[in-house]
């Protein structure tokens, strides 16, 4: 059956509203608006009822693949199940309704529950001090970075050049070239680790940090970080970690242990806050002990005044980068945060780090005989298939993610990270029963025989969904986010 558009729908006069009548005058735009700003046209609105409104919204809605339909298992974004509960901390009215101009003193417990977010986020990665006001992972990387800029330029030369692994997200050189660094790529070893001789060869004095993912983007312990951070150490260059794949430690291992000088949060991946959309997000950072006086301002601080605890914005940090948001970041992503972090405690923390772990391998187990594995090690919270066994068939990685779309899941992240040909990359999380995790694995196992037994259907896939097969690229290669009139209201 064909879509029919809500504007095909719609009916002249159909309403999806009653209104009671007016007590007070009536009176028509026409005659309170100056003319020059009314428009010439009525606008171009579907004219439909209440219920055609409701089914149009729910149905977009399942259109749309998320986390409360089916698990959702790309790799790297850890696409957890959010808590229902953090949206009803979230509409607090208290929380809510707060304003940003509030004075301090009317909003303490907001500021309470951000001194505490900070002072949680700190313990589990063991840093020195966190700041809330990043926007995203990837705004905190550029935080991180004008950080590590300003360490450098303190003591007279901000160096030149930020060590990045060929397995990066690309966020990390993108953020480190707004930075204004000069990116060097260090090479992986035939482990998924980085390649010691190479990062030895690269390191000099120019090299202002390095920014390294752990566990890195195909699930793998960097287990030689210690070496690392030596090494960068001794030649005064930073540490970042991209923390993005924090689910894998939480509550087993900290960044601030390893010596990392910066880490990025993602709240939305290992704190479980909602995901895009475009929507707020949240980007903390942590920092240690040599970057803590660099921290965007205001910073959020307690002291005590006749016997009370007090919370107040500190401003008064002549060495900050400044402010990196307007106000003090996305407050209501935090409410959410806090109140996971506070639902789970440290031994939950410790637990989820834990089932992600578990439930990664045991996947991996059940798939490793029917897909390549091209880094045979022992992963954490996510793992790397190739898909060269199936290409070899003429089947790509590609047609293997939409045929995926099929079964009702959400497919692998694929194609990332580039050190692996056909990547397919598989973070289940947590939040996923041994029960849905066996689907998953039934609906791999039986893609990779249609593989062998009939390719063609795969090829076709997806033959579920309202559309086929989508230029998946040309909304971002022809950007258009003017709206250009018709000439007919150019001349208007
Ligand atoms: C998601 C991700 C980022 C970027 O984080 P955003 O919050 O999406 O900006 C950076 N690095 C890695 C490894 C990621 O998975």
């Amino acid at each position: 059956m064909k879509e029919q558009l809500i504007f095909e729908k719609s009916r002249t006069g159909r309403k999806g509203y009653t209104l009671p009548d007016a007590d007070v005058p009536v009176a028509n735009a026409s005659d309170l608006i100056p003319k020059n700003l009314l428009r010439g046209d009525k606008a171009e609105l579907p004219e439909v009822s209440e219920n055609e409104v409701v089914r149009h919204f729910i149905k977009l809605s399942t259109l749309n693949h998320h986390v409360d339909k089916q698990m959702y298992p790309l790799g790297s974004c850890t696409m957890k199940y959010n808590p229902k509960i953090n949206e009803k901390t979230a509409a607090l009215s208290g929380f809510a309704n707060l304003h940003p101009h509030q004075r301090p003193e009317t909003a303490q417990g907001a500021l309470k529950l951000m001194y505490e977010l900070t002072e949680g986020l700190r313990e589990v990665c063991g840093m020195k001090a966190v700041s809330l006001q990043p926007a995203a992972g990837s705004h905190g990387e550029l935080t991180g970075l004008f950080l590590i800029r300003k360490y450098h330029e303190k003591k007279g030369n901000p160096r030149k050049t930020i060590l990045v692994p060929d397995s990066a997200h690309g966020t990390n050189p993108a953020s480190a070239a707004i930075a204004g660094y000069d990116v060097i790529t260090v090479k992986s070893n035939e482990h998924g680790l980085t390649d010691m001789a190479d990062l030895k060869a690269k390191l000099n004095a120019d090299v202002a940090g390095m920014m390294i993912t752990n566990p890195n983007t195909i699930g793998v312990f960097e287990s030689q970080i210690l070496e690392i951070e030596k090494l960068l150490h001794d030649n005064d260059s930073l540490l970042y970690m991209d923390g993005a794949n924090m689910n894998a430690l939480l509550g087993v291992a900290r960044p601030g242990d390893m010596g990392f000088d910066v880490v990025h949060y993602n709240l939305h991946k290992s704190f479980s806050t909602p995901h895009g959309g475009g929507g707020p997000g949240c980007g903390p950072i942590g920092v240690s002990e040599r970057l803590v006086e660099f921290l965007p301002v205001p910073r959020i601080e307690k002291k005590t005044e006749a016997g009370k605890e007090v919370y107040f914005f500190n401003y008064d940090k002549p060495d900050s980068i400044g402010r990196m948001m307007g106000f003090f970041g996305n407050f209501g992503i935090m409410v959410r945060a806090y109140t996971y972090l506070r639902m789970h405690g440290a031994k939950g923390l410790r637990r989820i780090g834990e089932n992600a772990i578990i439930n990664a391998n045991y996947l991996l187990s059940q798939l490793r005989g029917a897909y390549d594995l091209p880094f045979d090690e022992p992963v954490m919270h996510e793992f790397c298939l190739s898909g060269d066994r199936q290409k070899a068939k003429g089947v790509k990685t590609m047609d293997i993610a939409k045929r995926i779309l099929d079964f009702g899941f959400h497919a692998p992240t694929v194609y990332f990270p580039m050190i692996v040909h056909e990547a397919i990359m598989i973070e289940p999380t947590e939040t996923e029963s041994k029960e849905t995790l066996d689907l998953f694995i039934d609906v791999m196992l039986q893609i990779a025989n249609e593989v062998e037994t009939n390719p063609e259907l795969v090829l076709g896939a997806p033959y579920t969904t309202p559309m086929k097969r989508l230029d998946d690229a040309y909304a971002a290669r022809n950007i258009n986010v003017k709206y250009t009139p018709k000439p007919e209201e150019v001349e208007a």
